[in-house]
């Protein structure tokens, strides 16, 4: 089984204009995420979630909230059949100094390590040049989903692939993790 590394938010559920998925209502798929991720699963990938969750920190929810949201996703998602090891989370600011926010590389060297991965054939997949920029930090390779404005990458920061759907960046995965 290979494994590829997910954002959430703006990747696999569609952003809020708010920025946080915090109530189980306002998780939304994209169109073909159920698609996707079946896709990967068809093609023998399992998945690791690596998401921000700054709403944490901002007191908008707790800990407890967000696993609930996990749960009810997990559900939404169930069938694609797509299996997910694990959710590695940051419940930190942009001001707290941990070493998990992306684009630090925190929960990915955490899943590379855990997981045994060869960071020469995983790639992180997210909608924001931080997780590129983690995935770059981690060693990984990395593919952009231009799923919104805030998808816009500076020019030192280089995916290894643009895509311009969740569709498009695994089939781009399944096609180059030989
Ligand atoms: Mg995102």
């Amino acid at each position: 089984m290979k494994i590829v590394l997910l954002d959430r938010d703006g990747t696999v559920l569609v952003d809020p204009p708010d920025r946080s998925v915090d109530r189980v209502d306002k998780i939304e798929l994209y169109p073909d995420t159920i698609e996707a991720l079946r896709y990967l699963a068809d093609n023998d990938f399992a998945a690791i979630f690596v998401t921000n969750q700054t709403a944490i920190a901002e007191g908008k929810m707790d800990e407890a909230q967000y696993w609930r949201v996990h749960e009810a996703m997990m559900e939404q998602i169930q069938p694609s059949s797509l299996t997910v090891l694990k959710c590695y989370l940051c419940p930190h600011g942009p001001n707290d100094g941990c070493t998990c926010r992306k684009p630090k590389p925190g929960m990915l060297l955490d899943a590379i390590r855990d997981y045994g991965l060869d960071v020469r054939r995983v790639y992180m997949v997210g909608d924001r040049p931080t997780d590129v920029q983690a995935g770059q930090s981690a060693g990984v390779r990395s593919i952009l989903v231009k799923t919104s404005e805030l998808s816009e990458c500076p020019s030192d920061v280089r995916p290894n692939y643009i895509a311009t759907s969740l569709l498009d960046a695994v089939k781009y995965v399944v096609s180059n993790s030989h």
